[in-house]
């Protein structure tokens, strides 16, 4: 069933009863108008696509100005209608909205220019107004939910780019929801043999836990009653595919491993509530040792709040619970956005909301001056220390891939991050084209090349103290140890010695 304007108008009312529900539809009419002669790829008209953005952004409860300027994003850019028109139609909030996706619009460069720009883009209108790259969100999803009807080579660079550049940002955001969602539309055209494989293997399992998460539930709700506990909702979330691929390729491939592809989520009024919750929930059922997660008391850098456990549940299955407030809930579905999502909890318009702050939205916003190179923009990204680059930098391969590594991560990280077989057989690394140390710590915008010897024999046992990474530490002791390993078995000479 296409989606309607009807269906967008009555989504809007549910959570906001005093939005303006005319302007919206005159929004649609006018940009239904300007793409009149206009279809997408699949042979439908335009029109399906700026609906389907703003009704995403309406499933996340933001306010009319949003789903308006959704509804025109493609207006200045692909139709004969002009921002001054916007903007004598609809006022300067949308018609700056507007305009700021249109500059996002479209990039011309290629390979590690073309990241470098699309990186520039987001970050300049981050800069000016989050709520910018928001739209942008809801625009690529939908793109990447309609990419069959385009060219194979063309889907596959769309789909890469949301997996590298988009879905971080969103998750840089705190936009969980989103960042799952981009990342399993792109999925599917990156890797899609993994994809299917991910699929059916999640699916069996999802399959197989009906019957005991049932039970669980029901319990739960008897407990958390009998301790006089209000419950806003229990439900069962499934892992979205990509996160479970990449966690499944962490643990050799073994679901066995993974205990988190379905969990259940608890919903509660306070923080005392989701303390309260953890007692009943180890009373009821022994927790796994090491599996307890708080982050209400320290919360994961993008601002992520819950508690987390993992149990030895009904039929002896293992199962996570999460718990949280509706706050925590919300944040951790829409990030940023939930500042601007509709709350009917909200008397006043200036109450501040529970959530975690996000101090580099502001800074960004100060950072107004326009950065027109590369090198400015690396300065620029420097001084505005933005959380974003706190704990995390991306670093360019010579290809123009984009990896992303903790702080102070080495070119061995990055060997490692790359294949261990680069890992073990890195002799020298390039930063920007100029030789650089194995250990010395990289930069964001770093291009790095890793020059490999395929004939030598291993890592340097010292680079576990210069390593970053946990992953390249593990194969660097790994190799060390096979090593000693063999040497016992005498399959090889002492390793200590030098020939
Ligand atoms: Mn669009």
């Amino acid at each position: 069933m296409p989606q309607t304007i009807d269906e967008l108008k009555s989504i809007v009312i549910s959570y906001d009863p005093k939005a303006k529900i005319a302007d919206i539809h005159r929004a649609y009419t006018f940009a239904a108008d300007a793409h009149k002669n206009q279809k997408r790829a699949s042979g439908e008209p335009y029109i399906i696509h700026p609906l389907a953005a703003a009704i995403t952004l309406a499933e996340m409860r933001l306010p009319d100005t949003l789903i308006i300027a959704a509804l025109l994003h493609d207006v200045p850019e692909d139709t004969a209608k002009t921002i001054e028109e916007i903007e004598q139609e609809f006022g300067s909030e949308v018609s700056h909205l507007v305009a700021g996706i249109t500059k996002l619009g479209k990039i011309k460069y290629r390979g590690v220019e073309r990241y470098i720009e699309n990186l520039r883009k987001m970050f300049l209108a981050m800069a000016e107004d989050v709520r910018v790259v928001i739209i942008k969100f809801a625009d690529r999803l939908h793109n990447l939910e309609t990419l069959d009807s385009i060219p194979p080579k063309k889907q596959y660079r769309i789909a890469l780019e949301s997996l590298e550049i988009f879905a971080p940002i969103a998750n840089r955001l705190g936009m969980g929801e989103m960042k799952g969602r981009l990342e399993d539309a792109a999925f599917k055209y990156v890797l899609p043999k993994e994809y299917e494989w991910t699929k059916n293997l999640a699916q069996t399992v999802i399959r197989r836990s009906d019957s005991y998460l049932e039970r669980a539930i029901v319990i739960l709700q008897k407990d958390l009653q009998q301790a006089g506990l209000n419950i806003a909702d229990v439900h069962g979330r499934t892992k979205h595919l990509y996160s479970l691929y990449k966690k499944l390729i962490k643990n050799e491939r073994n679901i066995a491993h993974i205990y988190d592809i379905i969990a259940l989520r608890v919903i509660v009024d306070t923080i005392a509530d989701c303390y309260a919750v953890l007692g009943i929930i180890h009373g009821r059922w022994t927790p796994l040792k090491g599996r307890i997660k708080d982050y209400i008391s320290q919360p994961k850098p993008n601002g992520y709040r819950s508690l987390h456990t993992t149990v030895f549940c009904e039929e002896g299955e293992i199962v996570e619970f999460q718990i949280r407030t509706k706050e925590m809930h919300e944040n951790a579905e829409f990030g940023i956005a939930a500042h601007w999502s509709y709350d009917e909890r909200k008397t006043t318009k200036n109450t501040k909301k529970d959530i975690a702050p996000v101090d580099w939205v502001n800074q960004l916003i100060d950072l107004q001056q326009d950065i027109s190179d590369k090198k400015q923009y690396l300065k620029a990204l420097d001084e505005v220390k933005i959380d974003i680059f706190k704990d995390r930098i991306f670093v360019f391969t010579p290809k123009g891939d984009v990896i992303d590594l903790p702080e102070d991560s080495t070119p061995v990280d990055l060997a490692y991050a790359i294949h261990t077989d680069i890992g073990n057989t890195c002799i020298a690394a390039k930063v920007n084209d100029a030789n650089s140390p194995l250990d010395r710590p990289l930069k964001s915008g770093d291009m790095v090349e890793i020059i490999i010897d395929k004939n030598r024999k291993g890592p340097n046992p010292d680079w576990i103290s210069s390593a970053k990474t946990r992953h390249a530490k593990s194969k660097i002791r790994q190799f060390a140890r096979s090593k000693i390993s063999n040497w016992i078995k005498g399959v090889i000479p002492n390793p200590f010695t030098k020939k």
